[in-house]
């Protein structure tokens, strides 16, 4: 691992065997799917684990590493950092650094600078799981802090003479919000279920994510996925240079490292301390591995240290310089909080007036809006007494289930403890519980019909009843209700009847939402439209946005289709950053009625930026708005499906940054049955004469075998205007007439719509 020298130790840890084991074996399948070079890279970090148990191993801060892959994936947050450190150079000559020595205040019980709102989301793996920690442990996490950055901290009398008069109290102090950004009463704590938790990365932030513009964002993991061969990762920070992700911003800690564990550990990890420095820009001095002390963190008062192995085990003499024979300088100041050396925590004890000079500088041009007035109200964290009402919050194991599928529940009950809980779940046997945790229910009740079902919680707290209910939680497959697979599509293009057709939208973030827009469409006369989300312009894990179908029976079906068309743009992000977009495109299908999904495969099944992009390499001004102008800015995606009794399809768009994307004939077909649209128009030799016309015109076709044949006129909102034929009709060629008058039409733009048996199509007429 070329980056070892960057990691640096925040404490030991011994690794327990059976722990280590299932967290390769878990990262060993993850990366199964990805490629052969990964696959090899895990078996070795098998080997080497399965070598080291029962040896010291070193926890480590994995900023650099995440810095470094971020810069991979987008070049020009690198150059947006050597701007920043260009700059910061260029303000340090301005400043007299003996003046900001002398103005440094130490240990002050004065008003802090600068106020941060924090948020801290606990992604735990259940309620009752060591991972969901306490609101003491988070308390005493948020004091911590706001000693350790105020220069308040008990230990700092551990601190060496030669450091003391450079030590600083940063005027920095953290509080928990008052109000989320909704502006309804918090208590700056999210707890979220996930069985991902033992995965933290930056995708698993998507999960519960708050505006990184007004609140510090903290998330509290099992395990961080991060690959490292020496240790494991405690946490990682986003650096604030540029903007590199709006919805990643802040910091990410295992929950072993955040906080007082229990009451009688008096001694105080400083993890998130270190984190939240690189938050605000700090370097460790040991930046660079270089001993010169312009090339590491920047500063002139933290001596540069050098870190060969990534680890700093102790003890320590006092006189240790690990950079003394390169280039003679102090000795290595084991105090800070930025680098590491291993004594248990207890020599971490202290930031310098430069790198208090720093965050100053990070906040005043990165961070403004944090500590703004606007902001202090906005988060609620002037207001000292504030008791939020108890929330009841459920979660599940499964939300998608086949008939006769079963669900186990759970709860979160959020600013209060719960003394009574009563459970409904329509459609489910049993249908009500009193337990906190109730157990399997099985959905069996309607064996024909798709359905979605409710389920309440009422709890009682302080003697009073406060009920929850979740709409459509539990989504249970009919085991009847498979449609056929001839053809089937998302008909929002002229009725919105899509919804009771089977087809789902999921958001994962409640901003963006799915919306019919007529007007625009690849073909017929409206698409579903995903607005551009500008809180997200800049992110790098994104935020999923898909569409899911109905169940269909391919069972028997010969070469059966999953085709869609899609219109999407690539865009630059908004200044100064221009980050580039870097959306994804991806398709899935599931044959367990979607409560797992596997990636269809094949040309369309997955797209990433810029092949993703349908309207050329040209990257458009992020404040655009694109609209595609013509059926050449789509692109018609045709995948194999299989030949099942029983599955299901899902579009899925990871969108980061992009432009609105729009999404059109999403439809299951086989061989034997027609295309829509275009090709059985053609089949029929469908035709409209005069087109335009001004009072009437002429539908003509031919059938080459009798059917029931449904025309009829809509207009361009999808309204039924009136009925032209609705009858069998015999093979031969057919004209129908078309009378403005008789159906009332104005001079503009109407489809007539054309249904042969369960196939339909749409065209375009213009009165004038
Ligand atoms: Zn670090």
């Amino acid at each position: 691992m070329g980056a070892k020298k960057k990691l640096i130790i925040l404490s030991n840890h011994f690794y327990f065997t059976i722990d280590i084991l299932i967290n390769f074996i878990i990262l060993l399948t993850k990366l199964l799917v990805l490629n052969m070079k990964k696959l090899i890279y895990t078996f070795t970090m098998l080997a080497f684990g399965l070598h080291s148990i029962a040896q010291q191993k070193s926890t480590l801060c994995g900023t650099d590493e995440h810095n470094k892959f971020l810069q991979s994936t987008n070049p020009q947050l690198k150059i947006e950092e050597e701007n920043f450190n260009k700059n910061w150079k260029n303000y340090l000559q301005t400043v007299n650094l003996n003046d900001l020595k002398k103005a440094n205040k130490l240990g002050k019980t004065s008003a802090p600078k600068y106020i941060i709102p924090v948020v801290v989301h606990v992604i735990h793996s259940g309620t009752t799981s060591s991972t969901n920690i306490s609101d003491a442990q988070i308390n005493s996490e948020i004091d911590f802090l706001n000693k350790s950055f105020r220069n308040l901290n008990s230990d700092s009398v551990n601190r060496r003479e030669i450091f003391k008069d450079i030590a600083a109290d940063c005027e920095i102090e953290f509080r928990l919000a008052k109000k989320d950004p909704q502006g309804n009463c918090s208590k700056g704590i999210v707890r979220v279920y996930s069985p991902n938790t033992n995965l933290g990365d930056d995708i698993l932030k998507r999960i519960s994510v708050w505006d990184s513009r007004s609140y510090l964002n903290i998330w509290i993991v099992e395990r961080i996925l991060k690959e490292v061969s020496n240790g494991i990762v405690a946490g990682y920070a986003q650096f604030p240079f540029g903007s590199s992700s709006a919805s990643t911003d802040g910091v990410m800690l295992d929950y072993k490292y955040f906080g007082q564990l229990t009451p009688s550990d008096n001694i105080f990890n400083t993890t998130t301390t270190h984190e939240i420095g690189h938050w605000l820009g700090l370097y460790h001095p040991f930046q660079g591995d270089s001993c010169n002390n312009t090339d590491n963190d920047g500063l002139s008062d933290t001596p540069p240290t050098y870190n060969p192995d990534g680890a700093r085990n102790g003890p320590f003499s006092a006189t240790l310089n690990t950079c003394g024979t390169d280039n003679p300088d102090l000795v290595d100041q084991q105090e800070n909080y930025m680098d590491y050396f291993n004594c248990k925590d207890k020599c971490q004890n202290m930031f310098t007036y430069q790198q208090k000079a720093r965050m100053h500088y990070c906040i005043e041009n990165y961070r403004r809006e944090i500590f703004s007035v606007e902001n202090r109200v906005k988060t609620g964290i002037d207001n000292p007494t504030v008791t939020c009402e108890a929330i009841p919050s459920i979660y599940s194991n499964n939300k998608n289930i086949c008939f006769d599928g079963l669900v186990t529940f759970n709860q979160n009950v959020y600013n209060g403890t719960a003394t009574a809980y009563n459970w409904t779940f329509n459609g489910g046997t049993p249908s009500t519980s009193t337990l906190a945790t109730p157990g399997a229910i099985k959905y069996n009740t309607n064996i024909e019909n798709d359905s979605s079902y409710d389920v309440k919680l009422s709890i009682t707290t302080n003697g009073k009843q406060i009920d929850s209910t979740y709409k459509n939680y539990v989504t249970v497959l009919g085991s009847k209700k498979v449609v056929k697979a001839e053809i089937n599509y998302a008909d929002w293009q002229y009725a919105n009847d899509w919804y009771d057709k089977g087809w789902r939208f999921e958001s994962e973030n409640g901003r963006a939402k799915w919306t019919r827009i007529a007007g625009i469409s690849y073909n017929g006369i409206a698409s579903m439209k995903l607005e551009d989300d500008p809180f997200n312009s800049v992110p790098s894990s994104g935020i999923e946005q898909s569409l899911i179908s109905p169940s269909f029976n391919l069972s028997g079906s010969i070469s059966p289709t999953f085709r869609f068309a899609y219109s999407t743009a690539l865009v630059t992000g908004p200044p100064p950053s221009n980050t580039k977009s870097t959306d994804d495109l991806r398709v899935y299908q599931s044959i367990n009625c979607g409560t797992t999904w596997t990636p269809m495969t094949g040309t369309g099944s997955a797209y990433t930026s810029p092949a993703i992009s349908t309207t050329g390499p040209t990257y458009l001004n992020w404040a655009t708005g694109f609209v595609p102008s013509d059926k050449s800015k789509w692109r018609e995606v045709s995948l194999a499906a299989p030949s099942v009794p029983n599955v299901r399809f899902k579009i899925t768009l990871l969108r980061k940054g992009g432009s609105n994307f729009y999404l059109d004939a999403v439809r299951v077909s086989s061989s034997g049955g027609v295309g829509i649209n275009d090709e059985l128009a053609k089949s029929i030799n469908f035709n409209v004469a005069p087109n335009p016309f001004n009072t009437t015109t002429e539908l003509s076709f031919e059938l080459n075998k009798s059917s029931e044949v449904n025309i009829s006129v809509i207009d361009i909102l999808g309204r039924n205007i009136g009925t032209l034929l609705k009858a069998n009709t015999n093979v031969g060629s057919h004209i129908v007439n078309l009378d403005r008058n008789a159906l009332g039409l104005n001079n503009g733009i109407y489809f007539v719509k054309v249904e042969i048996g369960n196939q339909s199509f749409v065209k375009k007429i213009m009165v004038n």
